[in-house]
């Protein structure tokens, strides 16, 4: 277990490694183009800074690459039309701050010896710098600044032949936590890492010709828009190489026990996917139902932060029978919160993305559902919207543990001085948000929720070092003081 400092993904001199995302890929389908588009499109909520697909036609590769959302840069038919093919991937990026540049928008692509080789990443990779340093002393010449690079040179300088034994080559010297899709003139390929923290699935175009319509996506709810079915989760470890031979799998690491990211049940993850076997709607659900059974509270209304804390709140007034009320209506129109970079754009941000539904919280005694707190912005302005609406009462319950360590693993949390729970107890946040009372499921109400007995402290079944700050991926570049500037290179876009 490693315990890092203050540190956090945003630490000055750390602060362009890192994106949450979503990946996508198909094998021979007629539209490929027009299905990764498709199958970005329901994978938005994984990022919209900027997206991309790249297409290869069985003699050339052909890529598209935009700032802002997919819709924004695939539905021109002239644009789908530039990118002939029956085979595709693609890639949607949520990265922070500074870094909106077109140099680093994903699919990355590089011309080898081999041939063509594409790649997009979803996760993070916790040695990054160190490899990147060594890389450009060997010669290497970075064209961005992801640390989704660092594969691409990798794969460039490895001694073997074949791009899947370069493929993992490459992956045996990075530590991170990844899904990738990969695309070469022979195959489609899709990786996760050791302990399966990001996800990746498999899927199947119904219908599909014989050797063909295979699809590799994020999440299962990229599955129905493109008209294909679930076959099953790649498995942690696992490189699943499809070629008009079907699917080969190989599994070049040794096994470790699996922790897949439990912040995708709890947020991250649309509600209508199912990851490893369980629905992430039905999970919330039941975490509200926990957190309703550890701290209910009288009350005469049960109000979600909306969307990320309705179905927790559904679970937590069926369970409490109080009623569920939509008390805050939200704009749909605005984007998250969290992607704006500064704490004044946000706050105008959470203004501007909700209103109090005043005739349901008025003289009422409100229990409010949210999925988390990070810095405290967001509860704070929901609690301030609840009272001046003339709520009697305001109670706030958290459908996760309080989030006290930083995400070096793919999520976006700031550096941990800024999470408000890592600085002050539960009563004393409940005063900052100015709440009546404030109360976090416990860790193993969490676990208890997706189908385990408690949290097993020697074996945990997930990820949940933003809770726990039990990091079970080293993180090397932690401890890596070197000047990063090597890296740092800005760009205006
Ligand atoms: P804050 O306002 O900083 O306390 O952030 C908490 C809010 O941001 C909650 O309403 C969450 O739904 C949302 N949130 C939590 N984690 C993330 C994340 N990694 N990216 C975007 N939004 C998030």
């Amino acid at each position: 277990m490693i315990r890092p400092d203050d540190v956090g993904p945003d630490s000055e001199g750390c602060d362009h490694f890192h994106d949450e995302c979503g990946v996508f890929g198909i094998w021979n389908s007629p539209d490929a183009a027009a299905v990764t588009a498709l199958g970005l499109h329901a994978l938005q909520h994984r990022g919209q800074e900027a997206t991309g697909i790249v297409t290869f036609d069985g003699a050339r590769f052909h890529s598209h690459r935009g700032l802002g959302l997919v819709g924004d840069n695939f539905s021109n038919a002239r644009v789908i039309a530039s990118l002939p093919g029956r085979v595709a991937i693609g890639h949607n990026r949520y990265a922070t701050t500074g870094e909106t540049i077109l140099r680093n928008v994903q699919p990355l692509y590089a011309d080898f010896e081999f041939g063509g080789f594409a790649v997009a990443h979803n996760g993070n990779l916790t040695n990054a710098h160190l490899l990147h340093r060594a890389l450009v002393r060997r010669g290497c010449l970075f064209q961005s600044t992801t640390d989704s690079e660092v594969f691409v040179h990798l794969i460039a300088i490895s001694l073997y032949s074949t791009v899947v034994d370069r493929l993992i080559d490459a992956l045996k010297q990075v530590i991170g936590a990844y899904s990738l899709v990969a695309l070469s003139n022979e195959a489609l390929m899709g990786v996760r890492d050791p302990l399966g923290v990001r996800p990746l699935i498999l899927g199947r175009i119904i219908g599909a010709e014989a050797n063909g319509g295979w699809v590799l996506a994020s999440e299962t709810c990229a599955l129905d828009i493109v008209g294909a079915e679930f076959i099953r989760d790649v498995e942690p470890g696992e490189i699943v190489v499809i070629n008009d031979q079907g699917v080969h799998s190989i599994r070049p690491f040794t096994r470790a026990p699996e922790r897949f990211c439990v912040f995708e049940y709890i947020y991250f993850a649309r509600p209508d996917s199912v990851m490893e076997g369980t629905a992430v709607y039905a999970a919330r659900k039941r975490i509200g139902e926990e957190l309703a059974r550890e701290s209910g509270v009288p009350a005469d209304v049960i109000v979600p932060v909306p969307d990320s804390g309705v179905p927790a709140a559904m679970g937590y007034a069926a369970e409490s029978g109080i009623p569920f009320e939509l008390g805050i209506i939200r704009n749909h129109y605005v984007g998250r919160t969290f992607i704006e970079p500064t704490d004044h754009i946000r706050n105008l941000g959470v203004k501007l993305k909700h209103s109090a539904n005043r005739p349901v919280l008025a003289g009422k005694r409100v229990v409010l559902v949210d999925d988390s707190i990070v810095r405290g912005t967001t509860s704070r302005k929901i609690v301030e919207m609840v009272r001046a609406a003339g709520a009697r009462e305001v109670h706030m319950r958290i459908s996760s543990p309080p989030t006290t360590n930083s995400c070096f693993y793919g999520i976006d949390t700031p550096e941990r001085s800024k999470l408000l729970a890592a600085r002050y107890s539960i009563d004393e946040m409940a005063r900052q948000i100015g709440a009546d009372s404030l109360a976090f499921v416990s860790i193993d109400g969490l676990y208890r929720a997706l189908g385990k007995a408690a949290r097993d402290k020697a074996a945990p079944s997930y990820c949940d070092a933003c809770f726990t700050g039990d990091y079970p991926i080293p993180l090397p570049d932690q401890g890596d003081n070197s000047d990063r500037q090597l890296s740092l290179l800005s760009e205006e876009n």
